[in-house]
Parts: C-alpha cells; sequence; structure tokens
C-alpha cells in the first residue's frame, strides 16, 4: 500500500514535491491543494491561463477562486476574492481554471 502523501503531478506525472505546490507569480501567492500540480507545470499554466482582475487590474492566476461580474451581452468579468476587490453586492463567484471559470454558484442575498 503506497502512503505517500505526494500524488503525481497531473500535467506532467513527475511526483509533486510538496503539496500544496506554493507559487508566486506576478505578485499573487498561489497555494494549490487540489488538483496537484508541480511547480514549473503550475507557473506555465499561470502563464497560459491567468486573467485579468477587473478591479485592480492584476493577476489572476489559475486555480483560484474569484468573484464573476456580469458586465452585460453576455460577458463576466473576473475579479480577486479580496475585500479589496471584492464589492458587496456581487452575485457570483467561481472557480477560476484552465482559462474558463467553473462552479459558479451565486450567493444568496442575505434577508
Ligand atoms: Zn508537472
Ligand atoms: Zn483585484
Amino acid at each position: 500500500m503506497n502512503l505517500s502523501k505526494t500524488p503525481p503531478c497531473e500535467e506532467c506525472g513527475e511526483i509533486v514535491e510538496s503539496v500544496p505546490t506554493c507559487l508566486e507569480f506576478k505578485g499573487e501567492e498561489i497555494f494549490l491543494f487540489d488538483p496537484a500540480i508541480c511547480q514549473p507545470c503550475l507557473e506555465k499554466l499561470c502563464e497560459i491561463y491567468s486573467t485579468e482582475c477587473a478591479n485592480c487590474g492584476g493577476t489572476i492566476p489559475p486555480y483560484s477562486n474569484v468573484g464573476i461580474l456580469k458586465a452585460g451581452n453576455g460577458q463576466n468579468q473576473y475579479i480577486h476574492m479580496t475585500t479589496q476587490c471584492n464589492t458587496p453586492g456581487n452575485a457570483f463567484y467561481g472557480y477560476w481554471g484552465k482559462g474558463t471559470a467553473r462552479e459558479y454558484v451565486q450567493i444568496e442575498a442575505c434577508s
């Protein structure tokens, strides 16, 4: 039975040295627990799939939570899930994956 706690990288199949994978990318700190991606692959994914925060203009790396703003015309804008960027009134949040947001969740209005 394999009790190793470090799973193979989903991208390249190499053993991930430590989980979570930590990476600093353009000022954003990323701690990735799931999926298991090794650091070199994560950096590559960040370069390919990062998007821009509509609020501060900063980088939103893949595999992070995002606030989703409905910009009209079926367009979405994405913002950081931080107190600076995530203003009250945002109706949605999601998960920024490889170039698309997934798992949209509508935040219930507080009564
Ligand atoms: Zn890898
Ligand atoms: Zn931001």
